[in-house]
């Protein structure tokens, strides 16, 4: 099997799993108990934070909140930042930040939608121009998960602030964390982020945020998570990121040339007649998405699928909405019939030269047989 799917999933890094497991087995208290084992899983907590936080910010002025997964750290930041006039998002986000703003537009709140280029970036010429003064929240993601664009959320944050310094800014970090080298800077209120996509196991997400933020709870209960995300932490699932997290930064500069080189290759080999390339030149080199346009690229994923070869067509996470097309390849510019064909490649660092050769060949050989057969 040649997976090629790792901005859906990745797979979990057993050596992190493995120095995860005792928070699973031997240290399964509960991180609000009073005697020394669950305190001492409270520390435990608090150093996992610290130590993922200081990977791509100050912690002097950044800290974190644990979640479940990138889209509940989504939707707090929506719904905790969101909270009046209008909400200015770009057309490229994914559902969970979509599908959280159509829940705010129910409640009232006008939501301002910002034009993505043809690479799927957030436009950053006309993005500010949407902000007044009763904007209470951007949000724009900083790697789009379908097109790999990737934005320079640092100085739209900025271009944000100067026209209202009062209104939070926060960014989707899943498909950049602990990939793209980059630090937060005070403009940027919330950024999420997600251990699945790095290697870690499913069950557990952060939102890191300026610190001292004058935000609501999401879920109340317990008071955990500083008061903000009550609920029995998943220990396990929080020592599994930071471990992950922390060799993911350890490799990161050498991972990215691995994967660009990976990504040229790929590209290099898919037959130029058959395919177009939808990521822009500076995309994440972690995702590489093209079009079979003309085709469906649904059927060409589950031929691939028969072939050993398991890539995606959008995103993942939205493939429930049962939408033929994808909004954020439209919103791009292309037509229906290139958006159809889409097709998301992605990749690890674990990918070998080997498995790109072969699955060029797989896309090749069967895109060109759905040609034939079509003709
Ligand atoms: N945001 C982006 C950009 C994503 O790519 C994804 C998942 O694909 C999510 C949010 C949701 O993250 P999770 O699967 O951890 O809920």
């Amino acid at each position: 099997m040649i997976y090629l799917d790792n901005a859906a999933t990745t797979k979990p890094d057993g050596e992190c799993v493995k120095a995860a497991e005792k928070y699973l087995y031997t240290q399964y208290f509960n991180p609000s108990a009073l005697y020394k084992g669950g305190y001492g899983l409270q520390q435990e907590i608090n150093s996992a934070g610290k130590n993922i936080v200081s990977l791509i910010a100050n912690t002097e002025n950044f800290d974190c909140i644990f979640t479940s997964c990138g889209t509940e750290s989504d939707n707090q930041a929506i719904f905790c930042g969101g909270k009046r006039g209008n909400v200015v998002v770009s057309e490229g986000e994914h559902s969970a930040v979509l599908s959280a703003v159509n829940e705010l537009k129910q409640r009232g709140i006008e939501i301002r939608y910002a034009k993505i280029n043809a690479d799927g970036g957030a436009d950053k010429q006309s993005l500010p121009e949407l902000v007044d003064e009763k904007t209470s929240l951007v949000s724009v993601m900083h790697v789009n998960n379908e097109t790999g664009a990737v934005n320079d959320i640092l100085s739209i944050a900025k271009a944000v602030k100067a026209k209202n310094k009062y209104c939070l800014f926060h960014s989707d970090g899943v498909q950049a964390f602990g990939k793209i080298p980059f630090k937060l800077s005070g403009d940027v209120d919330l950024y999420t982020i997600s251990a699945h996509k790095i290697n870690g196991v499913k069950g557990c997400g952060a939102l890191i945020k300026r610190k001292n933020l004058a935000i609501k709870p999401y879920i109340y209960g317990g008071g955990q998570g500083q008061g903000l995300r009550s609920g029995t932490e998943n220990v396990f699932g929080i020592k599994n990121f930071e471990f992950s997290a922390v060799k993911k930064y350890t490799q990161i500069t050498e991972n990215y040339k691995i994967i660009s080189e990976l990504n040229s290759l790929l590209w290099e080999k898919l037959d130029k007649s058959l395919f177009i390339k939808i990521s822009g030149e500076n995309s994440s080199p972690y995702i590489l998405s093209v079009s079979a346009k003309g085709l469906r690229g649904e059927t060409i994923l589950h031929e691939c699928d028969d072939n050993g070869l398991l890539i995606g067509t959008g995103s993942a996470c939205s493939s429930n909405d049962k939408k033929r097309f994808s909004r954020t390849i439209l919103a791009c510019g292309y037509e229906e019939s290139v958006a159809d064909g889409v097709l998301r490649l992605s990749l690890c660092s674990e990918n070998t030269r080997e498995e790109v050769l072969a699955a060029a060949e797989i896309l090749n050989k069967v895109v060109a047989n759905r040609k034939a057969m079509m003709a």
